[in-house]
């Protein structure tokens, strides 16, 4: 299948081209004709199929095929995390770049007083994290009665979240009826079956396989690490390992990959760095000394690592944390090529932990956290996540709950 045949607006083609999506991922050629027939949707997808466009196309196609002069928002898509939210809206600007349909984002860690400035704008989209905007509503800042698009994303994640009762409360305080798509990695557990029979209106249900799982051949793990000294001390032990005869360390910076090749040449480790400023020929070279063995070890940015598909790395180190879950699995995958086995290790401080829980509910496994002997943490991965829980209390919501949501009929 291809964009045409979906019937898009020529607009809408335009900005998916210059996104280089050449044809529809699976989910995407499910979800689009049920959410541009008007039908609720109950959308078994992950981060990495393609989920996004999936129901920020026919939001866009709706709004081009029903303009309306509105100061108030008309699509609502809650995500329930804040980088969640920011990547949506970067899809929703990025498909919408020929229209003209404002969109805001309502996230905790801002200005509320900025972001109620921005509501006093037009705005046609509104993405949010269900904790802020139950907050905005408190203020009488946002004014829900025109929605007619409401998208829930990563619905299991919210529930896991303890989110269920805001979003209810934020659903209750849209009046009219709507369109719902509801999108969860995982379509069972989580209450996910009571929250959507809730929510949606007689929905299509697809279930679309999540592109992460990953063959056995990798084995995946966690060392937990107390400072960037005790990191530090990991990589060099992983990397002098016997069972380590070649590495790609991964850094989410330039600097930081640099940094890390400079440590490891100054403890005689035979690293590069590869990053995105290299010109192509300096990186082809360096690849190639790498697919000899004449690097043991390459330092690189996920820009940087882009293509490089070879076999013989039987280590792939995140020595940062990637922050989402696709990327990760385009990490790991340099391992463990044609039936060879692979190890991919995460060393993890306690400011990574919340791209590792991304990254687990992506895979949807929890990974295992190991020790190095001699190298212990002072920290267990549970008293993290107990320090992290407590810090973070749940927020009061907006509006007190009823047992049940209303259910919207159009
Ligand atoms: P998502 O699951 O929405 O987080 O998307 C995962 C990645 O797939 C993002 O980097 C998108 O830009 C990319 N993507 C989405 N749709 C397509 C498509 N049809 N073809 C190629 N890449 C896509």
């Amino acid at each position: 299948m291809t964009f045409e045949e979906l019937d898009l607006d020529p607009v809408l083609l335009s900005a998916i081209e210059q996104q280089k999506y050449h044809k529809p991922t699976p989910v995407q050629e499910a979800a689009i004709p049920i959410l541009m027939e008007r039908q609720d949707i109950l959308a078994g997808a992950a981060t990495g199929t393609g989920k996004t466009a999936a129901f920020v196309l026919p939001a866009l196609q709706y709004l081009l095929e029903e303009p309306q002069r509105s100061n108030q928002p008309r699509v609502l898509i809650l995500a329930p995390t804040r980088e969640l939210a920011f990547q949506i809206h970067k899809v929703v600007k990025q498909l919408g770049t020929h229209c003209d349909f404002p969109s805001v984002i309502i996230t905790g860690g801002f200005k509320m007083s900025q972001q109620m400035e921005h509501l006093r704008q037009p705005c046609d989209i509104l993405v949010a994290t269900p904790g802020r905007l139950a907050k905005i509503m408190e203020e009488d800042a946002v004014d829900l009665s025109n929605i007619e698009i409401l998208i829930i994303d990563e619905a299991d994640r919210m529930l896991d979240m303890g989110q269920g009762p805001t979003v209810r409360a934020l659903i209750e305080a849209i009046p009219g009826d709507f369109q719902a798509g509801l999108f969860s990695a995982t379509l069972s557990g989580s209450g996910i079956e009571k929250f959507a029979a809730e929510i949606l209106d007689n929905p299509q249900v697809v279930q679309i396989d999540a592109p992460n799982q990953k063959s056995q051949q990798v084995q995946q793990l966690v060392y937990l690490a107390n400072d960037k000294a005790h990191k530090q001390a990991l990589l060099t032990n992983i990397l002098l390992d016997a069972s380590c005869q070649s590495a790609i360390v991964f850094c989410n910076k330039k600097e930081r990959a640099i940094e890390i090749t400079e440590f490891l040449q100054s403890q005689n480790l035979s690293a590069q760095v590869l990053h995105g400023d290299f010109i192509q020929a300096v990186r082809m070279e360096k690849m190639q000394k790498f697919q000899s063995g004449k690097i043991k070890i390459l330092v690189a940015t996920d820009v940087a690592a882009r293509g490089l598909d070879m076999l013989n790395i039987t280590h792939v180190i995140n020595y940062d944390m990637p922050f989402r879950g696709d990327i990760y699995i385009h990490r790991i995958g340099r391992t463990g090529r044609a039936q060879q086995v692979g190890v991919a290790i995460n060393l993890v401080e306690r400011h990574d932990l919340v791209n590792l829980e991304r990254i687990e509910y992506h895979l949807q496994q929890k990974l295992p956290v190991e020790k190095i002997a001699g190298l212990e943490p002072n920290f267990t991965m549970k008293d993290a996540l107990k320090k992290a829980t407590t810090k973070k209390k749940p927020k009061k919501t907006a509006k007190k709950t009823t047992k049940k949501a209303v259910k919207k009929k159009r």
